[in-house]
Parts: structure tokens; C-alpha cells; sequence
């Protein structure tokens, strides 16, 4: 049974969906005011697992994240650029959008912006206002948070010292600051204003979630999710607005994954510390390294993020691609062997039964490289027939399909020797190919072949300035180079970076 850390309880509890077999899940989405970094990433690659684990149990997951397109950050930035809010937030929705896909991320079924329901929003700050949740002050309407005693529960807030009538119009504020927010906010110099039924102005951050959420999933809902930055204010102030408005349970499971942080400072645009994907796909990193970095600390341990780390993720995924590559040498004929069958039964209950454990990917990944491990032993002592190599493969092209997708197959390039032994390999196994997307060109552009050899030839003479312009060049056309030990060069096709 799979099991979930819920914030609400402080406690492992037991899954259980309100529609047997469906899950309605939100996930706090991204705040458009800038490209994406990967501390943003981390969150989305957490509920990638966490999504792709609940279709693994057979759910019928309905995703919805939102688009946050219309708060104090963006308004600042659009007014500095001196732009429309839409024209200032494109650049980043589509940046977005091109890395989920980089990253392998399984798309959300919808993806509502917060500029286009703000009639859903007006609706429920009415309906607060007449149940006297909200009040009205100098023409913004604020939450009341004394009228809601449930107020704290999530983030165990100390309310004792609460001065009534405490009010703030920021977004985001610190939980010693806690105080009544903004559901609405009057016209300002410089803002964004709708004209409403409740008056002119524009919606304050938090109250989206709650619009949004209960429009497309319906009042109560299974899981929602997000990083723990977004339990205070954002998820406690969701709870008190759609509780206080719909008078039901908001939500049933609160997941929240711990930061990524640089030298102990959670990575943020606000700190200056932040690297976006496209930056390290530039440094000749390829995005399933990254995520399989983000994908493989688990989802409440907090994920220093270092260079050193990402080159062991990157040998971690490599260790899988060198087994893939030693189980297609294996010629001998015969049928599957009782022992590896074993081996494979006991990796995949290990592997399940982590995910199940709170999505314990640690766990998971023990019960895999333990498999590489004896299997490896078993491929060095020649025990192993090709039918057992194949059960092996098919295997492990299984749980990456499903849940890791790393696609260990495509680290290989065409200038590496064992690229076309795996390409012919995939080719030929059907239940194989089933499970892989291969995407290894066969032929090189003989433009690009030019300046790869061009390239070489001055790292050769040592004209490390003149490799690095064309490295670039490459890298803007969609071609992202890695260089290996042994001087050789790999190659292999990005999409043009999204910055
Ligand atoms: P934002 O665009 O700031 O609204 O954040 C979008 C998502 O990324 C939210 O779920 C945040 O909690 C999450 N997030 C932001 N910074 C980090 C970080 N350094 N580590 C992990 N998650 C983060
Ligand atoms: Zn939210």
C-alpha cells in the first residue's frame, strides 16, 4: 500500500484517494516573473515522481498547476521593463514549458493562468465577504484570520501572540508577521486593475490557488503540493479561504518537498544563487543527469546542490547505461535461468515497495544498482544466458519508462563504440523497443561535423577560447558537446536553450 508523508498530520498515513482509483492532485506552479531555476525544478521533478508512482498503482491522476501571472513580483518586473503583464510573462510560461519537457516531466492536464479567472476569484472573496471571513479596508478586502480557528494547523503556527486586526498587503511574508492578508487589492500607481463586482483592484497571490483549484477539482480534492516556502503563508491562507468559503475539507494529503540549496541558502532569484537548467546544460550536462540529481535525494531531505554531485548522478546514470552495454555482449544461448528471474522479482517488489514507503527513491535505487550488482558478477562469471540479458533489460527499460526516465540508452552517441551496438540491440528486441525512445541520430549534420572537427583541432592547439565559441555556437543550434576523458568528443541533440 502506498504510503505519504502528509504535513497536515506530521505523519506517514496510508493513501487513500476520495474516488477509488482517481486522484485529484494540484501543485503550486510557477510564479512567471523570471526563467525557471532548478530549485523550482526540484519541486516539479518531486511531483513528476510522485504522479508517475500514483499511475504506476493504477490511479487515474487529474493534474492541475497553475500559472501564477499576476502578483507583486511580476507586476514589479513588468513595470520595469516597462511592458503589459502578458507581454512580460510569455518569455518565462514558454521557458517553462520547454524545460518540463527537457526534464521529462509529465505534463499537467491543465495549466490555468491566474489573469484568466479572476471572475472565479471575485466569486469566492464575495462569498467570504458574506459569510464575514473578509472585510473591507480602505477598498482592499482582507482574510480575517481570527474568524477562522482552524488558521495554523498546517504550518503549527504559535497564534498566541495574534494582534487583531493586524493586516499586510504583501504577497509573501515571514511567519512572525502573521497577520490578516489580502484576498483583494485597491488600485495602485503602477498596477494592474479590474473592474469587479467587489470593487476595482486586483487579486492578491494566495487567493488563485484556492479559485483555481476548486473550479477544476472540485471543493475537496486528494493531494496538493508544492516546497515547504509555500506551507507559509501560501497553503495555510489556501486552507482558511476555501474552507472558511466551501465549509468542507480543502484537501486530504499536503506534500511539500524539502529545498535545494546552495552552500546552505535556499537557491532563489531573490539571492542571486541560482542556476536555470539551460546553465547547466551549458557546462555539457544533459537534462537526465539533472534529473536524475533532483529524482534521486529523497523528496524531504534537503538537496545541496553541488557539481560534484551532479558528476555522481551523472556516473550513477552512467553505471546503469555500462550494464545495458555488458548485458547486449551476452551471447550464450539458452532460457532464463531460475536465479536471475529471482533477482529480477526481488529488485522489483524492493524498487515498488520503496516508492510505496513515501517515495523512498533511496530505497528504490538500493534494490536496482543491488540488482546491476550480482547480475554484473553473474555477467563477468559467464553465467548468464541472452534470454536472461533481455529479461534483464526489459526490465530495467520498464521501471525507466514508468518512473525514472533518465533513458540510460541515450547517453550513447555515435562516436562512441557501443552507440551502435545498443541502437542494433534496441532495434531488434521488441519488448525492448516497446519502452525506449531512442534518440541517437544516425547521421551527423555534416556542418556540425565540421565544427566539431574544427573544434577539436583547437583544443588540440590549445586555442581554448576559439573551442568554447564554437562549443556555444553548437550549443545555440541545438547541439550540446561532451567532452571525455580520453579527448574524445560526444555529441548530442538539446532543442536551442531556453534562455
Ligand atoms: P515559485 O515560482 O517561486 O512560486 O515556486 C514554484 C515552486 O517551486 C513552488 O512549489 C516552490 O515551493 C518551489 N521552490 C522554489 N524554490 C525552491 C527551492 N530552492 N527548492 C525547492 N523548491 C523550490
Ligand atoms: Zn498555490
Amino acid at each position: 500500500m502506498l504510503r505519504l508523508h502528509n504535513t497536515l498530520s506530521g505523519r506517514i498515513e496510508d493513501f487513500v484517494p476520495i474516488e477509488p482509483g482517481r486522484v485529484k492532485l494540484y501543485t503550486c506552479g510557477p510564479t512567471v516573473y523570471d526563467f525557471p531555476h532548478i530549485g523550482n525544478w526540484r519541486a516539479y521533478i518531486f511531483e513528476d515522481l510522485l504522479k508517475r508512482f500514483l499511475i504506476v498503482r493504477g490511479f487515474k491522476v487529474e493534474h492541475v498547476m497553475n500559472i501564477t501571472d499576476v502578483d507583486d513580483k511580476t507586476i514589479r518586473g513588468a513595470n520595469a521593463q516597462g511592458v503589459g503583464l502578458d507581454a512580460y510573462t510569455r518569455p518565462f510560461i514558454e521557458a517553462f514549458g520547454r524545460d518540463r519537457d527537457t526534464l521529462n516531466i509529465l505534463p499537467a492536464d491543465r495549466y490555468p493562468r491566474a489573469t484568466e479567472h479572476i471572475g472565479e476569484m471575485v466569486g469566492l472573496i464575495k462569498t467570504l465577504l458574506d459569510k464575514g471571513f473578509a472585510y473591507r479596508k480602505d477598498g482592499s478586502v482582507y482574510f480575517a484570520i481570527a474568524k477562522f480557528p482552524a488558521y495554523g494547523r498546517l504550518s503549527k503556527i504559535n497564534l498566541e501572540d495574534l494582534r487583531p486586526g493586524r493586516r499586510g498587503d504583501a504577497d509573501e511574508y515571514e511567519k512572525e508577521s502573521v497577520h490578516d492578508f489580502a484576498l483583494w487589492k485597491a488600485p495602485k500607481e503602477g498596477e494592474p486593475v479590474w473592474e469587479t463586482e467587489i470593487g476595482p483592484g486586483r487579486p492578491g497571490w494566495h487567493v488563485e490557488c484556492s479559485a483555481m483549484s476548486s473550479k477544476y477539482l472540485g471543493p475537496t480534492f486528494d493531494v496538493h503540493c508544492g516546497g515547504v516556502d509555500n506551507i507559509f503563508p501560501h497553503h495555510e491562507n489556501e486552507i482558511a479561504q476555501s474552507e472558511a468559503a466551501n465549509g468542507v475539507k480543502f484537501v486530504n494529503y499536503w506534500l511539500h518537498c524539502h529545498h535545494l540549496v546552495v552552500d546552505g541558502q535556499k537557491m532563489a532569484k531573490s539571492k542571486g544563487n541560482f542556476y536555470t537548467l539551460s546553465d547547466i546544460l551549458a557546462k555539457g550536462y544533459d537534462p537526465r543527469e539533472v534529473r536524475f540529481l533532483l529524482l534521486t535525494t529523497h523528496y524531504r531531505k534537503m538537496l545541496n546542490f553541488t557539481f560534484e554531485a551532479l558528476e555522481q548522478a551523472r556516473a550513477g546514470r552512467n553505471r546503469i547505461r555500462d550494464f545495458l552495454v555488458d548485458l547486449r555482449g551476452v551471447k550464450r544461448e539458452g532460457p532464463p535461468g531460475p536465479e536471475v528471474t529471482g533477482l529480477i522479482e526481488a529488485a522489483r517488489a524492493g524498487f515498488f515497495a520503496g516508492l510505496d514507503d513515501d517515495l523512498n527513491i533511496s530505497g528504490a535505487l538500493a534494490a536496482l544498482f543491488g540488482l546491476i550488482e550480482k547480475a554484473n558478477a553473474l555477467v563477468a562469471g559467464c553465467r548468464l544466458s541472452r534470454a536472461d540479458a533481455e529479461a534483464l533489460t526489459s526490465f530495467i527499460l520498464e521501471i525507466d519508462e514508468k518512473v525514472l526516465k533518465i533513458e540510460p540508452t541515450t547517453v550513447l552517441q555515435k562516436s562512441d563504440p557501443n552507440s551502435k551496438r545498443i541502437v542494433k540491440i534496441i532495434n531488434e528486441n521488441v519488448s525492448v523497443q516497446e519502452f525506449v525512445k531512442v534518440d541517437i541520430s544516425s547521421d551527423v549534420d555534416p556542418d556540425v561535423q565540421k565544427k566539431i572537427d574544427e573544434r577539436q583541432k583547437a583544443r588540440a592547439a590549445k586555442d581554448f577560447k576559439r573551442a568554447d565559441e564554437i562549443r556555444k555556437e553548437l550549443l545555440a543550434a541545438g547541439i550540446l558537446l561532451e567532452d571525455a576523458k580520453d579527448g574524445s568528443v560526444r555529441w548530442k541533440k538539446v532543442g536551442p536553450p531556453a534562455a
